[in-house]
Order: C-alpha cells, then structure tokens, then sequence
C-alpha cells in the first residue's frame, strides 16, 4: 500500500524505523525542516549545521535509491506534513515512534501511525518491564542485565575478564603534555556549504554529515582511540580536546550510526586482540548500559520528569555559561570556550564542571537544562533530561542516581591540567583565592545537611562538614563567591 514515510531529522538510518520496510517505486518520503526547530530557540549554529545538512544528505541518498521525496521547509513539523499530505492526497502517514514525549504527542494528534522505533537496543516495554521489577533503577544492574540479554563480552555466564566493570583501571589523570593521534577532519561539500550559508556559519570539520562519514568517525575511533579510551576516559587536558573518546554521539543520536553497528566493531576490535578488556568493557558500557538506560528511564519517567526541583534551586542561569569572559575560573572558561567553538565536550567537564556548578551554586534545573539542549551538538530530549535532571542535578531526589555528583577543586585538580592555569587555588575553602567549587561545595553540603544526613551515601561527607573549623568564614565567602559568579567577576 502506498504510504507517506515521515522521518525525522533524528531516524536517519535505511535499515531502521519506518524506512526498513519502504519501496521506493510506492512510498512517498517526508522530511520537515521546521522553523520551530531552527530559529525556535537560541540553538548552537554547530548543531544547527549537523542537523539540518545530514538531513539534507539523507535525503538526497534516498532520492538516488529511487524513493519521492517531499522536503520541504514549514513553521512546524505538522504544518509540513500538512502540505505534504495535500500534496499526496489520500495517502496515510508513517512513523518510527519519536524521540520525545513532544513530538510523539504531536504526531499522534496529527493522526500519524508508529511502528516501534528499533533505533535503540532495548524496546520500551522491555525496559519497563526491567524497571518495574526494581526497588531502585541502578544502572549497574540494568547493565548487567544487558551484558546477558545481548550476549556481549560474556563467557558463558560469567563476564569476560572476570569482572563486570573495570572502573578502577579507567580513571587515570590525563597524562603531561599529552598530544594523542591527530583527529579526523570531514571535508564540506555543496550540501554543507549551503546549509552553512542559510545559517551565517562557518562550519568546523569535527562533524561528518553523511553515513560515510559517520562510518568514517567509526573506523577511526577503533583504529586510533578505542585502545586508550577506558583509562583516559575521565581526564579532563587543555592539550587534547577529546582525549580518546568516540566522538560518536551525534551520528548515534540522528541515526546516521545505530548502537548495534557500533557495538558490533568494538567487540571484533575486542575478539581480534586489538583493545584491553578495561577500554572495550568501558566503551560497551557506555553504550549498551547508559545510553540504553538513558533512554529508558526517559520513557518510564515520563514527561513530567523534566520539571523535578528537589532542592527548590531558584538562581538564574550563570552569566559565565553564554560567555567564558565572565569567569576567571579556568576549568569553565576553557570548557565554555570549547562548546563554543564545537558544540561539545565530554562526560566528565558535563558532569563535573558544569552541572556541577550548577548544583553547588543552586541554579534552577530548568534553566540550566534548557542552555545544555541549546549548546550540545548530541542535545536531544531524552538524553538531556534524565542527565541533567537526574545524573548532573540530582533534582529528582535520587530516582536516578543514590547520591548527588557535587565535588570540590580537589576532584578537578586531580583529573585535569586546568587549576595550574587558574587564578584560584583548589586546596583553598576560604579567602580571595579559594576554588570556587571548594568553597562551594563545602556551602552545598552544609545547606542540605539535614537531608544528606539520611543517606547512608553522603551521611559521611555531612561528617567531615562538622570538622571544618572555618565553617563561618566559609560561608561568608560563599556569599561572596555566589555575588560574584551573578556579576560574572570570579
Ligand atoms: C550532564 C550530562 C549531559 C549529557 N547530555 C548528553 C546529550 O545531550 N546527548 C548525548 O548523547 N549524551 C549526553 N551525555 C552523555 C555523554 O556525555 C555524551 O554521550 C558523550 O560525551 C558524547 O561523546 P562521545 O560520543 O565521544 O562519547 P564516548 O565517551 O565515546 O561514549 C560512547 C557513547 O556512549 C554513550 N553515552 C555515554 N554516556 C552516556 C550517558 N550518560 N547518557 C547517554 N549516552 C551515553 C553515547 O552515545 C556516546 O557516544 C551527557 C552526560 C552528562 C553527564
Ligand atoms: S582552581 Fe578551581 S576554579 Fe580554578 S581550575 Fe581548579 S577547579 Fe577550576
């Protein structure tokens, strides 16, 4: 029967979503560049770039293969789909189920019929199934879970290498001077040029907008990172920007790449001896475990899971999160600098340095969620809003995760080269020179003291805030620190 196959820009894959089962001599395809999506919000140009040119690219592959293609630019989604629908009057409309509760809602008022969306390894139901099963949702045994259901890097029952998790091997501090391989670099062509015009952007060549190169990304990331990926995987270096990460969110996430493909070459990169037990299991867990967790706990959450405030933050957004000039911390302004310039940096500056500071100074999760979606090149819903709801600001009370991820300068001193740069002194709590987030830190535990107390996994840290002698001094300078991060002069 003939069909009009809606893809959005984030189901970018022939055999996955509804395309796996389209015709080209019958199926009428439609892509919808909504302005809402493009001028609706202050959005990154670099992510705006990737979106909309591997959209364009896409279609143009399905138009060699054969297939009608209707792509066309509207105010929303649904408006497009209207014309179209004009256009091939008659026809029936079909869909992967979206990516989020909005466009879901949308599509299914629109009258749209889903097939399941297999653009992730672990169906809704089977989640939740999973979820519905627990008394608390650690990934761990998620993980676990899914090391025996999807058959990876098991022996038999047992997993490989013995262990489950090699966490202990993978959490070196980035070593001196460290330059790593050079990384790879996509060429623009006609397509990139023209989006890039429309946009009044100068493009970098960090993100491929094709299948081909998002293979390409692949390849390279097997060949001349995966190897160091697990030790190095939480440093943090001003002389490498990525380290040894994949570098493959993006094309995981508008489907250019599916996770069974990426899975697939780090376990023969495994099976043939070429990467350590510590890099592959760390890899695979990223990607079967908490990008499939992510994604679930999206789902079972539901939509009301975005608005969760458990510690009633109010501060508005930071100033030094739109312009790396209102800080003079080092750690920020070098991470705020690199989004800027690429629309990316990695888990731990995500988690340790910017949600961080959002949590210890008590900014509104809101806010703060909405910058993260406008700046990150990989920003879509469901994986924005459980990491910065549950993982970054532990607003959900702890459905996520047991205990909040708040850390000190130590922490950062110890997984970076950036406080040798700074004007601050991470062993410092107190005084003009006092890290930010030393002060900071200590300044979170002892406004929720109260609360952390009853959790057997912070009651220890609200202990060691009774030895601290210069708790007054503390949080005089903590009023201070927090003026001055309003005015964007620490
Ligand atoms: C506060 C916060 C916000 C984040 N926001 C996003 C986001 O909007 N989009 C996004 O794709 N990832 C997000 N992440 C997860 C992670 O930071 C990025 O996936 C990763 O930095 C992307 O770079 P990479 O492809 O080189 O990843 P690698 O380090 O090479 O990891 C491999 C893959 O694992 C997956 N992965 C790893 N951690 C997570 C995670 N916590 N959640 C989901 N997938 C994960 C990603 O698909 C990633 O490509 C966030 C993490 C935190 C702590
Ligand atoms: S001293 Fe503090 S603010 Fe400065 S770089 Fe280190 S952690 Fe960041």
């Amino acid at each position: 029967m003939k069909r009009i196959i809606y893809i959005p820009f984030d189901h970018l894959h022939r055999n996955f979503g509804a395309l796996k089962s389209a015709n080209p001599a019958v199926d009428v395809i439609a892509m919808v560049e909504s302005a809402r999506m493009t001028t609706g919000r202050k959005w990154h140009k670099e992510r705006l770039f990737f979106l909309i040119s591997s959209a364009r690219h896409f279609a143009q592959t399905l138009e060699a293969e054969g297939f009608t293609v209707e792509y066309i630019k509207a105010a929303t989604t649904i408006d497009g789909l209207k014309v179209i629908g004009e256009k091939h009057k008659g026809l029936g409309v079909v869909c992967a189920e979206p990516s989020s509760f909005r466009q879901y809602e949308a599509l299914k008022k629109h009258g749209v019929t889903f097939v399941d969306n297999d653009f992730f390894l672990t169906a809704r139901p089977l989640f939740k199934e999973w979820a519905d099963g627990q008394k608390n949702y650690l990934m761990e045994n998620f993980y676990r879970k899914q090391r025996v259901r999807l058959n990876v890097l098991m022996d038999g029952t047992k997993p490989t290498g013995g262990e489950w998790n090699f966490d202990k091997e993978n959490r070196l501090p980035p070593p001196k001077k460290y330059e790593g391989p050079a990384y790879l670099e996509h060429v623009r062509d006609e397509i990139d040029e023209q989006v890039a015009s429309e946009l009044g952007h100068t493009p970098t060549t960090t993100w491929a907008t094709t299948r081909k190169g998002a293979l390409e990304q692949l390849t390279n990331f097997i060949d001349n990172h995966f190897g160091e990926f697990g030790p190095l995987e939480d440093a943090m270096t001003t002389d490498n920007w990525a380290l040894h990460h994949s570098l493959l969110s993006p094309y995981l996430n508008n489907g250019l790449l599916h996770a069974s493909e990426v899975v697939d070459a780090a376990v023969k990169a495994f099976d043939s001896d070429r990467v350590p037990i510590e890099s592959a299991e760390g890899f695979i867990r990223q990607i079967i475990g908490w990008r499939e967790y992510v994604n679930g706990m999206y789902w079972y959450l539901g939509p009301d899971y975005r608005n969760n405030n458990e510690f009633h933050a109010k501060r508005k957004l930071l100033p030094l999160f739109s312009d790396p000039n209102k800080t003079q911390m080092n750690c920020i302004k070098q991470t705020v600098t690199d989004i800027n310039e690429r629309a990316w940096v990695h888990h731990i500056p995500r988690l340790m340095l910017l949600s961080n500071l959002a949590l210890v100074t008590g900014t509104n999760p809101q806010e703060f969620l909405d910058w993260m979606r406008e700046v990150f090149i990989d920003a879509s819903d469901w994986v924005m809003v459980p990491n910065v709801i549950g993982m970054g600001l532990h607003a959900d009370g702890g459905a996520m995760m047991t205990k909040p991820y708040a850390a000190g300068g130590a922490y950062i001193s110890r997984m970076s080269n950036y406080c040798k740069g700074c004007a601050y002194n991470p062993k410092l709590r107190t005084g003009d020179d006092a890290c930010p987030f030393t002060t900071m830190y200590w300044d979170f535990l002892d406004r929720h003291k109260e609360e952390f107390a009853k959790n057997h996994r912070t009651s220890q840290q609200v202990f060691g805030l009774k030895r601290l002698s210069d708790l007054p001094e503390l949080k005089v300078r903590a009023q201070e620190v927090l003026k001055g991060l309003d005015q964007g002069t620490i």
